[in-house]
């Protein structure tokens, strides 16, 4: 048995996104039906449905940044009850049992994490995103979102806020430490605020000049812009940390040589081509390059729960259902400060 519920539905890499209707698995012992609220957009749903990362599944409903209230629980179901203010992110099941599940790293199982959409569950069928009016996740992959955070705001920390959350912990982000984060997008402002609340001192390297007082308003202590050769003579050997959240190919090599003694750079943009690394960068200064992929469950609960303490929320603009066409042609175009979010109830008229 299924539901047939509202959604917005991709029906191939070219055409528009349109509203029409998914459907919905029953709820089983140890599931959670999730009555959407808010679901953000993220410019990996923009890549997924035009193929950028491959084949997809058409027709197919995007989204994993997803903020909803509980309004079904299965009969096993102990961690939530009906009402609690939930999240589901970019993972909705792993195979819970490879080394890497065993450690909390269910985005690394070694069976491949089940992502929210475009990928196929262990029952077989195709996963459904955020885009619609409700979702049913096992338990074990759903969020509790803490009152502190305003519920518009809760759904990009799914995807943005734990995608730069787990390196800035991993790699110790905190006093003393000097963080750079590359380009203020939907992920490079979180960076921001999560590394400034974490204790470290805070660069923005941003193209232009443009998004500067933004930048020292989300908590950044300096700010240099790429345009200018400049920047990356001043700032040779400076950083303990980069996060590179540009997902276009950069010249990785001129920022790697940003990084001081024992410094790392990790990328979280994922683009397409390959970035030539020179050896005798990384030899000159014992340097690392790094990649970062969200975080496990256990640590996107963390998250949640470290930016309710911290007062840290995304800086969101709301759409309707009805201009989702409009809103993603301006996150292509770098035009959105800094994440959309879609008011899931225009979904339901
Ligand atoms: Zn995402
Ligand atoms: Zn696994």
């Amino acid at each position: 048995m299924t539901t047939v519920i509202p959604a917005i539905v991709a029906s191939s890499a070219t055409d528009s996104l349109a509203l029409g209707t998914i459907e919905r698995r029953d709820v089983g012992a140890a599931d959670v039906r999730i009555d959407i609220r808010w679901a953000g957009i993220c410019h990996s749903d923009i890549h997924t449905v035009q193929g950028d990362w491959g084949p997809q599944h058409y027709p197919l409903t995007v989204g994993h940044e997803i903020a909803g209230t509980v309004a079904e629980v299965g009969s096993e179901v102990t961690k939530f009850k009906v009402g609690d203010r939930v999240g589901v992110g970019c993972l909705v099941n792993s195979c819970g049992e490879c080394a890497n599940c065993a450690a909390g790293s269910e985005q690394y199982c070694l069976k491949g994490a089940i992502g929210t959409y475009g990928a196929r569950d262990l029952d077989g069928t195709i996963t459904q995103g955020g885009y619609s009016t409700e979702v049913i996740v096992t338990e074990s992959f759903v969020l509790r979102v803490p009152e502190a955070i305003p519920y518009e705001k809760a759904a990009p920390l799914l995807c943005a806020g734990i995608t730069t959350y787990s390196p800035l912990r991993h790699w110790n982000a905190g006093p003393g430490k000097r963080v750079a984060v590359v380009g203020l997008g939907g992920l490079g402002h979180m960076a921001v605020k999560i590394a400034h609340a974490m204790g470290a001192e805070v660069t923005v390297l941003s193209r232009s000049l443009s998004k500067k007082d933004d930048a020292l308003g989300l908590g950044a202590d300096h700010y240099f812009a790429t345009e200018d050769p400049e920047t990356f003579r001043s700032l040779r050997s400076s950083f303990d940390l980069i996060i590179n959240s540009v997902s276009a190919a950069v010249d990785i090599d001129a920022y790697l040589k940003l990084l001081a003694l024992d410094g790392t750079l990790v990328n979280v943009g994922a683009p397409s081509e390959p970035m030539p690394v020179n050896a005798g960068t990384l030899i000159g200064a014992r340097r690392s390059f790094a990649g970062s992929n969200i975080g496990g469950i256990a640590e996107t609960q963390e998250m949640l729960d470290f930016c309710a303490e911290h007062g840290i929320a995304p800086e969101v603009e709301i759409t309707s259902a009805d201009q989702i066409n409009e809103a993603w042609a301006r996150v292509l175009a770098s035009d959105v400060r800094y994440r959309f979010v879609i008011d899931v109830e225009t979904l339901k008229a």
